[in-house]
């Protein structure tokens, strides 16, 4: 997908502008707090509806401004106009695609095909398994029909369960959240599990070759315990084994849910496992790897998405790059930059604080200076 167009209303420090893309892309150089990040957050609120730096919709808006407001065209494969505005006095969020409301927000993800690389993703790896959820969350969320849904219904069916469990209510009431969460839960499990297995190959072929010649792997390490490994099921449809699986467990985990008062077992509690070698031994990054380490391995699973969405999408991604090889040494940038390179030829919006960190295909790029959220083309 290329982004043609991109309209920004009050959100953070951009003020109104109205800015046109060249396809393949842009490098936008720029004093640190001038809005670099802002831009691509921008950009990527289109694709997804929420910052990409975890930050609430009352957070975007201008500080003196209750409304902000973005629009943006793409063109390619399916082309579109996306708009998106917040109220925080209302706290109330729109979204249009090529001019319709998108009733729901599910409906309107996913549009640009961007995928946004930060330095603050080293914390994809380093921190806690919830980070990993979410990050395969928001990837299968943008690239599988279904997901956004049976995480939903599997979300709701878990606060009830816990409140069920809370207020007291016994098994048999209990019980009654629990086809729901077992059977959305089970498909969450099963499309996380075949996205894991399908990608993770190409995690570890990207981590070697931008480390060089180090190894990683990513293993997904489900909650349900089943689906881990394709072959130990072969007779059970996965989705069904994990549903029995599902079943079993809230059963034995009974007594403890009950003192929690929450829900023990289920894909809220999975952990997408990243390893790098080290030694001769394979251990977890998030608590071995050296800093470089995490920073490669984070970047790798970066790429993944932008592999996954130039296959399920059928469409080149949008490469959102903040920043992103600022810590990595010369050798490891130019080699991610080269290996972009080969992926793919899709439009490229980078930002660095200065010229000199423009490296190899970005060199020829156009050259944005950003000012106090003012962009100069
Ligand atoms: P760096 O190189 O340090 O990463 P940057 O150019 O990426 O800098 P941004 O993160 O885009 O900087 O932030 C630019 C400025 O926007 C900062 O001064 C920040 O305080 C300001 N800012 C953040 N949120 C808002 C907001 N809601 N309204 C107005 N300004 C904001
Ligand atoms: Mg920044």
């Amino acid at each position: 997908m290329v982004l043609r167009e991109l309209e920004l209303r009050h959100f953070r420090n951009l003020g109104v502008q109205e800015l046109r893309f060249p396809p393949e892309g842009v490098a936008v150089v720029g004093d640190n707090a001038q809005g670099k990040s802002n831009l691509l957050e921008a950009i990527y609120y289109l694709e997804s509806f929420r910052s990409f730096r975890g930050a609430g919709d009352g957070q975007l808006g201008a500080f003196s401004e209750d409304v902000f407001h973005l629009r943006a065209a793409v063109s390619g494969e399916r082309p579109a106009t996306v708009s998106a505005g917040f109220d925080r006095k209302l706290r109330k969020k729109k979204v249009t695609v090529d001019g319709n409301d998108a009733s729901r927000i599910a409906d309107a993800l996913g549009r640009l095909g961007a995928v946004a690389f930060s330095p603050a993703d080293a914390g994809l790896v380093s921190g806690g398994p919830g980070r990993r959820r979410r990050f395969l969350d928001v990837v299968l969320s943008l690239n599988r029909p279904g997901y956004v849904k049976a995480l939903q219904e599997y979300r709701r069916a878990l606060v009830q369960r816990n409140a069920a469990l809370r207020a007291g209510s016994g098994r048999a009431a209990v019980r009654a959240w629990e086809g729901p969460l077992v059977t959305q839960g089970g498909a969450v499990a099963v499309l996380r599990q075949e996205w894991v297995a399908a990608w993770a190959d190409a995690f570890a072929a990207y981590y070697r070759a931008v480390s060089g010649n180090g190894a990683a792997a990513m293993e997904y390490r489900p909650n349900l315990g089943v689906g881990a490994d394709p072959a130990d099921d072969a007779s059970d449809p996965p989705p069904e084994a994990a549903r029995e699986s599902f079943r079993r467990k809230l059963d034995d985990g009974w007594d403890d849910d009950v003192r929690r008062g929450s829900t023990g077992a289920g894909p809220h509690r999975d952990e997408l496992r990243i390893t790098v070698e080290s030694g001769g031994r394979r251990v977890p990054v998030r608590t071995y790897g050296s800093g470089g380490q995490r920073r490669t391995a984070a970047l790798a699973l970066r790429l993944v998405e932008a592999a996954t969405i130039r296959r399920q999408r059928a469409a080149e991604p949008i490469l959102l790059l903040d920043d992103a090889f600022a810590e990595l040494d010369p050798g490891r940038s130019e080699r991610v930059m080269s290996l972009m390179e080969e992926e793919g030829r899709g439009q490229v919006i980078l930002t660095v604080p200065k010229e000199s960190d423009v490296r190899l295909r970005s060199m020829s790029l156009a050259r944005w200076r950003i000012r106090a959220g003012a962009i100069e083309a």
